[in-house]
């Protein structure tokens, strides 16, 4: 056996299980796809429902600290899991390295934008006016995309394999694509960003097409009330209840929409509406971001997923343990990634020990009640 444990995904999740499997004396190699642990948490600059953290890359830099410092865990960055397979006295986890891209350059007004096709900003919008009214301008010049420059992951090899007795898998979920979204049209070929990645200077007084209403948008609205960007958000009718974050923002206009088209050009960009109440109506804006939330991809073999794409923990191989984002689309917070990345660990440690490894609920796991923990609590 390479360990007693592999981690893989180095989010809140993935991080929080190594340092509790260290808790309890389990050797682990955390698995992260990325060049650095908590990728995501370095996207949100406000937290605000962490005990302890009141910034997302404040946070990640004391994980990365904790976990530096965690001895019995080794961090392996840049190799991405592809294949976990569950055997009776072990699990197999096959692991390909990852190309790194070139760092994108953050988009500046009066600058051609960087990512895939051209889109062209168009003149600043004085709040206020109706969206229909703003000028196009003159188009700028296509860029290159980003290109694959080396592999970061200098421990991988392609087609490496490791073994351990368990595995917590935390893969998290990465954005949907407009493709994915059957309320969309028009939108083969066309450069949509994800709002996460917007340059606040380049959205500021504009009028910005936000596609779908999911969380980024209230993070952003949060993070920079002094922007004065008009967010138009089209969003299909079962995302209403992700608008509660934003809807009192007056800088945010709510579209529930059946179906948005998007016309040929960029500058400025169109699209034609349909309405939930069937009213047909044309939007028009300077720029245009996707934000239509995210899906599970976990690796293929032995993690069971539901319908939706989705990894519950009580469903899995007796040696496979899921935790964080990865297990539901409810109960994706920081928190609770990391205490059921913690409960996901302690999970393999019972089960090394022979104990029943639910938390409880159901009669087939702890009838009579749970054991003492013999980590003393960790
Ligand atoms: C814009 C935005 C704002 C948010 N704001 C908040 C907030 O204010 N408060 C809050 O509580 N939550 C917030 N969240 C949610 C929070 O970020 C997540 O709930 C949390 O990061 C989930 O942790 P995780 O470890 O499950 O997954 P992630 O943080 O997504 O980590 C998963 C890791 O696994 C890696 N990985 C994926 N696949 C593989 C593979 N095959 N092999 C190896 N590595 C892999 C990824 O690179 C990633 O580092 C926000 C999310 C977003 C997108």
């Amino acid at each position: 056996m390479d360990t007693d444990l592999l981690i893989i995904g180095g989010g809140p999740a993935g991080c929080a299980a190594a340092v509790m499997a260290a808790s309890v004396g389990m050797r682990s190699v955390l698995i992260e796809a990325d060049d650095a642990l908590c990728g995501a948490l370095r996207r949100i600059p406000v937290v605000s429902n962490v005990l302890g953290a009141a910034s997302g890359p404040d946070l990640a830099a004391t994980i990365e600290a904790d976990l530096a410092r965690c001895d019995l865990c080794r961090v392996e960055l840049g190799g991405r899991a592809t294949l976990v397979e569950g055997f009776d006295d072990r699990v197999e986890v096959t692991v390909e390295p990852v190309e790194s891209v070139e760092p994108v350059e953050p988009v500046r007004l009066g600058e051609p934008v960087r990512l895939g096709e051209p889109v062209r900003l168009g003149e600043p919008v004085r709040l206020g006016e109706p969206v229909g009214s703003i000028k196009p301008v003159e188009p700028t010049e296509p860029v290159e995309p980003v290109k694959p420059v080396k592999p970061v992951g200098s421990a991988w090899v392609r087609g490496s394999r490791l073994t351990a007795r368990y595995v917590v898998v935390a893969t998290g979920v990465g954005p949907l694509g407009p493709e994915e979204a059957g309320w969309l049209g028009g939108v083969a070929g066309r450069a949509l960003p994800p709002l996460w990645e917007a340059d606040p200077a380049a959205i500021d007084d504009r009028t910005v097409l936000v596609l779908g209403a999911d969380r980024p948008l209230g993070t952003v609205a949060r993070a920079h009330p002094e922007l004065r960007t008009r967010f138009v958000v089209a969003y299909p009718p079962e995302d209403v209840y992700k608008t509660e974050e934003i809807r009192r923002d007056a800088r945010v206009e709510l579209v529930a929409v059946r179906r948005l088209e998007f016309g040929s050009g960029s500058a400025p960009v169109t699209a034609e509406i349909r309405t939930v109440e069937g009213e047909r109506r044309t939007l028009t804006a300077d720029l245009a971001f996707l934000n239509l939330g995210s899906a599970p991809a976990p690796p293929a073999g032995a993690v069971v997923a539901d319908r939706a794409g989705y990894c519950p923990p009580g469903r899995q191989h007796p040696r496979v343990f899921t935790a964080g984002d990865l297990r539901s689309a409810r109960f994706q917070r920081i928190a609770t990634a990391m205490g059921s990345g913690g409960e996901a660990a302690l999970g393999a440690y019972y089960a090394s020990r022979g104990l029943p490894t639910g938390t409880g609920g159901g009669p087939s796991t702890e009838v009579g009640g749970p054991p003492p923990d013999p980590a003393g609590g960790g």
